[in-house]
């Protein structure tokens, strides 16, 4: 059986604390009779279902009920836009929403049915006869550099990443996973939420991310090994907390892991981060159509900068810009990553020309750039398409000049883009909010472009400065490039 702690058994009707959101809970016994109440609402194998991802505790019963019952999920990010929105319905033609009662629908969910699961309550049933092949779910993509596609994703891929991580992290029932994240991409729902409870665990979700709310939930399991999952934004507001707040710095130094993913930490705040509480945060890397492909392990080497290496049951090479696998072993040549193995997607939702066309045979190409050395140790480059600057004749990592700038005392946050450029094909633009800390002004432009010259190889130089009051960034927090960029050629 794919989910074994929650299928419809004996074990699964346990009273066992399963989800928690603030004061509320749920058991495993209530998981397995919403879903076994959801299986016979609905007509049987139904395409799909809508899930109205609010960060609410009736997202995680919907999401966990759907699954079991054999029944596809979409969730949907209930901030898109109308238009993004229509797109997503009209894409995945749901028979049904399952929204909490108390919730207004926008207008583009008016034809559908709407489902409210936490009203539902069936007598056990069997579980249904499910193939490991068979959609779990389908999962939109962050949009961060177009229109979200839908990402089909198998039920066997969903239990491969969950087992390699276990894996990696040597993840238990033990284990209770505060996190904060948006219940509508793999990273809040399928590790966050489905992770514990396939290792018959406990999550539990703080709801909207605060250093010190989430310091309290780290505090609220003595007994438990907490492990916690979050976007770098979250680790860079608790770095921050950390050093003013010795207590919150203790309170965190007492968890068992701290996991970050979906973007890079910046260098400095992993060393601010180690600083204060002692921890050395694990980074992982995946998306939503490769589930996660490597991770940093508990019993390796923590590589800060690093997303450690391929996970059991996940293959990876570097590739060249022909596709032909890059032989050298090192942290400066850069190729395109590809992967193939257990948590590979079916596929996008109706898309078969834009799922074909990232394939090289059962290679996907992640259109991410990377460098992997001696020991398979994966460093992430950034985006192809918004992170790799062609300047003068170099590859350039956008990373390694933003990281260069964090360690300025004046520079809170920077993104660096390409941007067209007669002479150098492109040239290096940095995007700098400046910092209010050390109350010296906005820094200078010039200053800043020395001081990359003092760490990096003069051509990482940023030809221009550009002082910006914030960063466009989605809801996880990664910075969208493409509303900073000038279009390319
Ligand atoms: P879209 O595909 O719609 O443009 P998206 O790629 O942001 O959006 P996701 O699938 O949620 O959607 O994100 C996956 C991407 O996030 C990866 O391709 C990679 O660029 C980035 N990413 C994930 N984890 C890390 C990490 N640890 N370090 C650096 N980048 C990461
Ligand atoms: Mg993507």
């Amino acid at each position: 059986m794919l989910f074994p702690p929650l299928a419809n058994d004996a074990e699964a009707a346990s009273d066992v604390g399963a989800i928690r959101f603030d004061k509320q809970r749920l058991t495993y016994r209530q998981l397995a009779a919403t879903t076994s109440a959801l299986a016979t609402e609905l007509p049987p194998r139904p395409a799909r279902v809508a899930i109205w991802a609010v960060k609410r505790i009736e997202t995680a019963l919907a999401s966990v009920a759907a699954l079991n019952a054999g029944v596809p999920g979409v969730p949907v990010n209930p901030a898109v836009g109308e238009r993004e929105l229509t797109h997503i319905l009209t894409d995945s033609a749901p028979e049904a929403i399952l929204c909490p009662p108390d919730v207004e629908l926008p207008a583009a969910c008016a034809g559908l049915r709407r489902i409210d699961v936490t009203t539902m309550s069936g007598a056990l049933q069997p579980a249904p006869r499910l193939a490991p092949e068979d959609p779990g779910m389908v999962v939109y993509t962050s949009g961060t550099t177009g229109p979200p596609k839908g990402v089909v994703l198998s039920r066997s891929a969903i239990a491969a990443t969950l087992d390699a991580l276990a894996d990696a992290w040597q993840w238990t029932a033990d284990d209770v996973v505060v996190h904060a994240l948006p219940l509508f991409h793999v990273h809040g729902l399928i590790l966050g939420m489905l992770g514990p409870l396939r290792r018959g665990g406990t999550v539990h979700h703080i709801g909207r991310f605060d250093p010190h709310t989430f310091g309290a939930a780290v505090a609220a399991h003595p007994g438990r090994d907490v492990v916690t999952f979050g976007v770098p934004t979250m680790y860079h507001r608790l770095a921050q907390a950390m050093a003013d707040d010795a207590d919150l710095a203790e309170t965190v130094g007492t968890a068992r892991l701290l996991i970050s993913g979906s973007a890079p930490l910046p260098l400095r705040d992993h060393e601010r981060i180690t600083a204060a509480c002692g921890q050395r945060v694990i980074e992982r890397y995946g998306m939503t159509e490769t589930l996660i492909s490597t991770s940093v392990r508990v019993d390796g080497p923590r590589r800060p900068g690093t997303v450690g290496v391929a996970l059991p049951g996940m293959r990876l090479r570097i590739v060249d810009d022909k596709g032909v696998p890059i032989e050298a072993r090192d942290d400066e040549t850069i190729g395109e990553i590809q992967v193939r193995g257990a948590s590979l997607f079916s596929g996008y939702l109706n898309r078969p020309d834009a799922t074909a066309e990232c394939f090289d045979g059962e290679w996907f190409r992640t259109g991410d750039m990377a460098t992997m050395d001696a020991d398979g140790f994966v460093r992430i480059v950034g985006r192809k398409t918004t992170d790799l600057i062609k300047s003068g004749g170099y590859k350039i990592g956008a990373g390694e000049i933003e990281n260069a700038l964090l360690e300025h005392p004046s520079v809170a946050e920077v993104a660096v883009t390409g941007e067209p450029d007669a002479d150098l094909g492109e040239r290096i633009v940095a995007w700098v909010v400046a910092s209010t800390e050390n109350g010296d002004g906005a820094p200078d432009a010039e200053e800043l472009t020395e001081h990359v010259g003092r760490l990096l190889a003069s051509h990482k130089r940023p030809h221009e400065v550009r002082f910006v009051d914030s960063l466009p960034r989605n809801e996880m927090g990664k910075v969208t490039k493409r509303a900073l960029q000038a279009p390319r050629a």
